[in-house]
C-alpha cells in the first residue's frame, strides 16, 4: 500500500494497493504483458494536479517518470520539440523560452507533466497546446504497442480531446512533439498581460518577458498547490446556447461571454459560483478559494468526499439559479 498524498497536488490521503514509477517505455511494455496486469485496474498518474482521489484506489497506479527533452527536426522558421511524458510541464515551457523558441509560453506555470497536457488540451492567457502540438506517441495498453496521434487524431476542444472519450484508459502517453516559432509571434492580448508589460516599462516585449508575466499574473491569482492543496479550476466553464445567454443577461446584466465553437458562448463558471454566494466559503477543513471561486482547496486533512461533496452542492446551487449546470474539470477518481 501506498499514499499518495505526496503524490497530488489536493493533498488528499489515499492508499493505493500498488505503485509503480515508470522510467522507460520498455519497462511500460514488460509491466503490461505480464499476466497480473489485466487482473487488476490500473491509474496512469502524472504530478496528480488534476485528480481528486475520493476513496483508495484497489488498482495499480503508474507514475509516469519517463525523461527527456529533444529537438527532431527545424527549418528556418520552426523548430519540433519532443518532450517524454513525465517531464514536468513548467520545465518544457523554461526550456523552450530560454531558447528563445515561441508557442507555449502562455503556457508558463501550469503545473503537471507533458504526457497529461493532451488530455484536456491544457490552456491559459489564450493559447492552448493544440496550437503548437505536432504529434504524440502513446502505449496502447491492449497491444502494448507504440501509436502515434497527429493533431486532428486528437480531436482537441475546450479542455477536451480523444484521451477523455474514444481513447480513455486505454493509452499511455509517452512523449509528445511541439512544432515551435523561431520568430516568435507572441500573444499579449488576452488577460492582464499587456497591463503587467507596461507597468514594467518593457515596449518590445520577448517571450521570455511574456513568460515572467504570466507567472507573475498566475501567482497573484491561484493559490500555490505547496502551500494550500487544490487542483486549480475545479469546473469547466460552461458553454451555453446563445438565447439562453440573452435570457440570463437580462436578468444578469454583469454576466459576461465568450465565443465557442457552433455559436454557442463560453460563461464564466468563477462568476457563477461567486453570485450563488460560495466564494471563499470555508467548511472545516475544505472551501472554496477566497479569491478565486473556481478553486475548491484543502486546508489540510480535508478528504476527496468532502471536496466532491463540496462541489455537488455547488452544482445544484448554481443549477437552481442559473439553469446552467457545470461540469468538473478535476478528473475524479
Ligand atoms: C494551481 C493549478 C493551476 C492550474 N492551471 C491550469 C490552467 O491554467 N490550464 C489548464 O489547462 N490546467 C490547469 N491546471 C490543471 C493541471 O495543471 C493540468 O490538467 C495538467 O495537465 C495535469 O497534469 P498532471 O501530470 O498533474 O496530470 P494528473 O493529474 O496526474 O492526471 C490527470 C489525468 O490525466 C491522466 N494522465 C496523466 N498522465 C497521462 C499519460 N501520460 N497518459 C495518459 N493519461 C494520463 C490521468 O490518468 C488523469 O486522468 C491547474 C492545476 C493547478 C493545481
Amino acid at each position: 500500500m501506498t499514499n499518495l498524498l505526496p503524490y497530488n497536488t489536493f493533498g488528499i490521503s489515499a492508499f493505493a494497493s500498488q505503485f509503480v514509477e515508470v522510467s522507460s517505455v520498455s519497462q511500460l511494455q514488460s509491466l503490461i504483458k505480464d499476466k497480473s496486469f489485466s487482473e487488476k485496474p490500473f491509474l496512469i498518474l502524472g504530478e496528480g494536479s488534476n485528480v481528486l482521489f475520493t476513496k483508495d484506489y484497489e488498482g495499480l497506479v503508474l507514475k509516469n517518470s519517463l525523461k527527456g527533452i529533444e529537438v527532431t527536426k527545424e527549418d528556418e522558421n520552426h523548430i519540433w520539440v519532443r518532450a517524454a511524458g513525465g517531464e514536468v510541464w513548467h520545465n518544457l515551457v523554461m526550456h523552450c523560452v530560454n531558447k528563445g523558441w515561441g508557442g507555449i509560453e502562455n503556457l508558463s506555470l501550469i503545473p503537471g507533466t507533458v504526457g497529461a497536457a493532451p488530455m484536456q488540451n491544457i490552456g491559459a492567457y489564450g493559447v492552448e497546446i493544440k496550437d503548437t502540438f505536432e504529434e504524440l506517441e502513446a502505449l496502447n495498453i491492449q497491444t502494448s504497442e507504440l501509436e502515434k496521434f497527429n493533431n486532428e487524431q486528437c480531436k482537441f476542444g475546450y479542455r477536451e480531446s480523444i484521451f477523455k472519450h474514444d481513447a480513455k484508459g486505454k493509452f499511455f502517453i509517452t512523449s509528445v512533439t511541439f512544432k515551435l516559432n523561431k520568430k516568435p509571434i507572441l500573444n499579449t492580448s488576452y488577460g492582464d498581460i499587456e497591463t503587467l508589460l507596461k507597468e514594467w516599462n518593457i515596449v518590445k516585449p520577448t517571450i521570455a518577458d511574456v513568460s515572467k508575466a504570466v507567472i507573475a499574473i498566475r501567482q497573484s491569482k491561484l493559490p500555490d498547490p505547496t502551500v494550500l492543496g487544490n487542483a486549480g479550476s475545479f469546473f469547466k466553464n460552461p458553454v451555453i446556447e446563445i438565447l439562453q445567454f440573452e435570457k440570463l443577461q437580462k436578468d444578469y446584466p454583469a454576466l459576461k461571454s465568450f465565443p465557442a465553437p457552433d455559436g454557442k458562448v463560453k460563461i464564466p463558471a468563477a462568476w457563477l459560483i461567486e453570485q450563488a454566494g460560495w466564494k471563499g466559503k470555508r467548511f472545516g477543513n475544505i472551501g472554496v478559494h477566497e479569491k478565486q471561486a473556481l478553486v475548491l482547496v484543502n486546508y489540510g486533512g480535508g478528504t476527496g468526499k468532502e471536496l466532491i461533496d463540496l462541489a455537488y452542492k455547488i452544482i445544484d446551487s448554481v443549477n437552481g439559479k442559473f439553469g446552467v449546470v457545470l461540469n468538473p474539470e478535476v478528473n475524479i477518481i
